[in-house]
């Protein structure tokens, strides 16, 4: 079932895109949609066949298969990070095969050896090894490796790899690759056939521009360096040796729905998963690193949450924001649905707004997976869109809501605790609970919720937690203002 690309900012997507499409004999029936995998995002390619070559019965049956086939496009300095070679000596190509679940890696530089021209060796000569016959001859070791037939002799492997790219090429007219001649030619101007791939032309009806629209937005790109840097900050907190926020750091994923394939055909569905459930989110972990950046100065927060909901609505078109009041509500009630299990709050939302999370809150359910987490984001989002809801409102005055800033820290404190935490050990406890000081809760009332959260959750736990007490009687080494 699966040939993906790597879409996130650091790969070259759209040159190995347009090798598929070759590969494809242009076929309009190959399509892609990206979709939010946990290691980033991917585009994931369909292939309703409608041209018959071998090669794109080879690329139907990649894409068919029920193991991963990733791809990755990349500039001539690129490294492969498991077996440390170089891409530039490899012939352009490199392939990394993962056995623990039997998919595959494939890594291929669209820079062309800087623009130097990969070679291999042909009958009497060099041929040119171009972009395509590149893919194609790593998706042939991908292939034999997916389906369990992949043979253990680097030579045996090359051979195999090399007769299929040969049927590739012979399929587009291009001069032979000799099979058995395992030499490295290096770079440089072929002397058999030309520099030139028989392209075919692509016709209507697929292109690469439909995901890139969709998901390669400015939006999403800069989200995923807001949610990376968020990880990098906070996905090393432990208690009791558990994680305790990298679970929900990869939050986004609940939105990925907004990628997929329903939400290319309702662009008004996919705009409001974009705006209500991604952006909101961003500006929440935004807001989140700016609340613990500060620490207790009423007015820099202030001013901090000002600026975030500012950037926030300025980004909202104008038909969105006429229904943040009801997105605030229905991310609030999505949040119950997961945290309680009572689905009948689900009946009222199946329309916009409240559809862009009524589908998160349903595929949480099918899935079964573990809902605190995403019910705890949810009350996050739902927190914050209220507050932008207010401001466009102009209610922030008369309400009598509690300020976003204390709201925010209260509900930060309210993180779900991870159930498979041990808290026995006092000295790690307490190396765990400094950091957590120091990185999440340096507002004294923050970290106090948090103990009580962890007394009330293990009434027995006999090791100390000292380093959560307020500034004054606490360690001397976190310092608050
Ligand atoms: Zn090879």
């Amino acid at each position: 079932m699966a040939l993906v690309l790597g879409v996130d900012p650091q790969w070259r997507s759209q040159p190995v895109w347009e090798s598929l499409v070759q590969i494809a004999g242009c076929d309009p029936g190959l399509e892609s949609v990206v979709h939010a995998y946990i290691s980033g995002w991917g585009a994931r390619v369909y292939y309703k066949q409608q041209v018959k070559s071998a090669s794109v019965n080879r690329l139907k049956k990649i894409v068919e298969h029920s193991k991963y086939v990733v791809l990755y496009g990349v500039g001539s300095g690129f490294v492969n990070p498991t077996d440390g070679a170089p891409i530039i000596k490899t012939g352009g190509g490199s392939i990394t095969y993962h056995n623990a679940d039997g998919s595959a890696s494939i890594y291929v530089d669209v820079d062309d050896a800087y623009g130097q021209h990969y070679l291999a060796p042909g009958h009497g000569g060099t041929v040119y090894d171009s972009l395509p016959t590149i893919v194609y001859h790593e998706l042939a070791h991908a292939y034999y490796h997916i389906i369990g037939k992949n043979p253990p002799a680097y030579r045996d492997k090359e051979i195999l790899a090399r007769r299929d790219e040969n049927e590739f090429r012979g399929q587009v007219g291009l001069d032979l690759l000799n099979v058995y001649d395992d030499n490295d030619p290096g770079y440089g101007i072929p002397t058999l056939g030309t520099l030139d791939f028989p392209s075919c032309k692509a016709t209507t009806g697929f292109s690469w521009c439909n995901i890139a629209t969709v998901a390669l937005g400015s939006p999403v790109a800069r989200q995923i360096v807001s949610f990376r840097r968020a990880k990098r900050e906070f996905g090393r907190l432990t208690l009791g040796s558990a994680p305790l926020l990298e679970p929900m750091l990869n939050s986004y994923r609940l939105f990925s729905p907004l990628v997929a394939a329903e939400m290319q055909s309702d662009p008004m569905l996919r705009d409001a998963m974009l705006h209500y459930g991604v952006q909101s989110a961003v500006h929440l972990v935004q807001l989140v690193r700016r609340y613990i950046a500060i620490g207790p100065d009423a007015e820099a927060l202030a001013a901090a949450v000002d600026r975030e909901i500012s950037q926030y609505l300025a980004e909202l078109p104008d038909g969105l924001s006429m229904q943040l009041d009801s997105a605030a509500d229905a991310a609030a009630a999505a949040s119950d649905v997961l945290s309680t299990g009572d689905e009948s709050k689900l009946s009222g939302m199946w329309h916009l707004p409240g559809d862009v999370f009524a589908s998160v809150t349903s595929s949480m359910q099918a899935t079964r997976a573990d809902t605190a987490g995403p019910a705890w984001i949810l009350a996050g989002i739902a927190l914050f869109l209220r507050q932008a809801a207010d401001r466009l409102g102009d209610v922030v005055a008369t309400t009598a809501r509690p300020r976003l800033e204390s709201a925010i820290g209260d509900w930060l404190a309210s993180v779900p605790l991870p159930d498979d935490a041990v808290l026995t050990d006092s000295v790690e406890l307490d190396g765990e609970l400094a950091s957590l000081r120091e990185t999440l809760f340096p507002h004294d009332s923050n970290r106090e919720l948090f103990m009580r959260r962890i007394r009330a959750r293990w009434p027995n736990v006999s090791v100390s937690l000292e380093a959560l007490r307020p500034t004054q009687a606490g360690p001397t080494h976190a310092v608050v203002k």
